[in-house]
């Protein structure tokens, strides 16, 4: 008995006569701030960090507090969602859409730490946590059991807020996680925002005879040849075709680790990508700002993710 827990929605469909507006409200609200944060020392930065966006409105002469309500309150009547219908959001899952690790909270929470320590040197990481899953099915431990415990897992009300609107402004939100469909899947449902996303990129699971068993993403037969993404699955190969299906529409693309430095690369400077700050991913875009077109709009915690989401969207 296979039960295979994949996630494709059909494809929004977007009326063609919005696209043309579409354009001219990225760049009325999309005020670049060549601004640099004091971090950093390269002229022509496109860091921006949540205080240059917070406080952007007073700083433009162009743009007073009331003229920003206003516009706001304009975009809200009906031009915002032209907008929004032409944006792709790509939310990493692990310490960028849930603060937390899924695969060390199963590990932490189900009694795994010590094996996962032993074994952590010895095998790629997505083997290991198949080998993680075979243990618990060997203790006895069932799917429902793994549920439950990812079921714990807390997600940050203003994560979970500004995920809704985004949705319901018609933004097309997708996850690419090197995590895997099961608990993706599981903790979204749990939180009632798994509808609000068109499609789940990571790690197929399969329920075996009640074992779950991880897969890589990419077939072994067609392994990418990207050497800043580990081998089962390269994001910016994600980012290419999502860019290839959805043409023109502009990209936000989220995330913490090191495998997000790949899918960053591939922005062109309408999209923006937000890093988690003081993690590796902002560590790589600091010390390479010129190899990313992107804008940079970093965050620390789902306050301040919520925040930057509601002054770019
Ligand atoms: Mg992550
Ligand atoms: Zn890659």
């Amino acid at each position: 008995m296979f039960e295979r827990f994949n996630h494709v929605a059909p494809p929004r469909q977007v009326d063609p006569r919005l696209q043309s507006g579409t354009k001219r409200m990225i760049t009325l609200l999309g005020r670049s701030r060549p601004q640099l944060s004091s971090a950093y020392h390269q002229p022509t930065s496109k860091l921006v960090s949540l205080n240059d966006v917070a406080s952007s409105p007073a700083q433009d002469n162009q743009l007073t507090p009331q003229r920003e309500q206003r516009l706001r309150a304009s975009l809200d009547g009906g031009s915002r969602h032209i907008m929004t219908e032409n944006t792709v959001i790509v939310f990493d899952f692990d310490r960028t859409l849930i603060d937390d690790d899924s695969d060390r909270w199963v590990i932490a929470n189900m009694g795994l730490t010590d094996l996962f320590l032993q074994l952590r040197r010895t095998m790629p990481w997505n083997s290991l946590m198949d080998r993680m899953l075979e243990e618990l099915h060997n203790q006895g431990k069932t799917v429902d059991d793994i549920a439950q415990c990812l079921k714990g897992i807390p997600l940050h009300p203003d994560v979970i807020s500004v995920i809704k609107s985004a949705h319901s402004l018609g933004c097309d939100l997708k996850v690419a996680s090197d995590s895997n469909t099961f608990y993706i899947k599981t903790i979204l449902e749990h939180h009632g925002i798994y509808n609000c996303f068109s499609e789940i990129v990571t790690n197929p699971v399969l329920v075996d005879s009640g074992r779950l068993r991880i897969f890589p993403y990419h077939d072994v037969d067609s392994l990418h040849a990207c050497d800043l993404c580990p081998p089962n699955l390269c994001k910016g190969r994600v980012i290419d075709r999502i860019q290839a299906e959805t043409g023109s529409k502009r990209l936000i693309y989220l995330g913490d680790g090191r495998n997000d430095f790949c899918p960053t690369l591939k922005l062109v400077a309408a999209d923006c990508v937000m890093p988690r700050k003081n993690f590796p991913l902002w560590d790589r875009i600091s010390n390479n700002l010129e190899l990313v077109k992107a804008k940079v709009c970093e965050w620390s915690d789902g306050e301040e993710l919520a925040k930057v989401f509601h002054s770019i969207l």
